[in-house]
């Protein structure tokens, strides 16, 4: 008699949008997700920097626009991810994107990377914070940071207003999907961190 056993082995991935304007805390809270839920971190920002640091290619096409404020244009921000997933997918439990995606476009094309891989975006978290806060909290940054966009404050308030205008609608796109949450980004660090969790670990049940 043949027995046909079959081994269904299913991987849930963690993956977290990481959303907000600017400012938001979007780097901070980052590491402290990863730490707690053991995940990887993905920063479009960090990985910039890191390119124009070492004056690859890519940094140098990159740091005009950053130096502007500006969206660095879809299809390189997308690249970049792309090879992130494909070296990282089978060593972590999960990522946490950090300021990607920032366009629409952006969104369908995540979804459709991860879906190539049998994965899926598990819940956009949106950092709320006003307006006063972001532009208090950049210049203070920029002024330990030495990060050249958080020292013009010309530099900061296009940042928001590309946020507002080009990012935003992000929202919407995990809205449609069911996968929004909103926490308030106004706080302490660990009080903020402890209303992400909730809304994380409630997620998760
Ligand atoms: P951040 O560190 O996330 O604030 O990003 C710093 C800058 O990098 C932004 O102002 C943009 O110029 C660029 N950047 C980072 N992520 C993206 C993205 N997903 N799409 C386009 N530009 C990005």
């Amino acid at each position: 008699m043949v027995y046909l056993v079959t081994n269904l082995i299913i991987i849930i991935m963690l993956n977290i949008v990481l959303f907000g304007p600017p400012g938001a805390g979007k780097g901070t809270q980052s590491e402290k997700i990863i730490e707690k839920y053991n995940l990887m971190h993905l920063s479009t920002g960090d990985i910039l920097r890191n390119a124009i640091e070492n004056q690859t290619p890519l940094g140098i096409k990159a740091k005009n626009y950053m130096d502007k404020g500006e969206l660095v244009p879809d299809d390189v921000v997308i690249g970049i991810i792309g090879r992130c997933l494909d070296e990282y997918r089978n060593k972590t439990n999960g990522f946490v994107f950090d300021g990607f995606p920032r366009t629409n476009t952006q969104a369908e094309e995540l979804d459709l990377m991860l879906s190539e891989k049998g994965l899926s975006i598990t819940q956009l978290v949106a950092l709320e914070v006003e307006y006063s806060e972001l532009v208090d909290r950049l210049m203070k940054r920029g002024q330990v940071s030495g990060r050249s966009d958080d020292q013009n404050i010309d530099v900061i308030k296009n940042r928001i207003s590309v946020y507002n205008e080009n990012t935003r609608s992000v929202m919407d796109y995990y809205k449609n999907q069911n996968k929004y949450s909103g926490i308030n980004g106004m706080g302490t660090i660990d009080d903020i961190f402890e209303r992400i969790c909730n809304t994380i670990n409630g997620h998760l049940k």
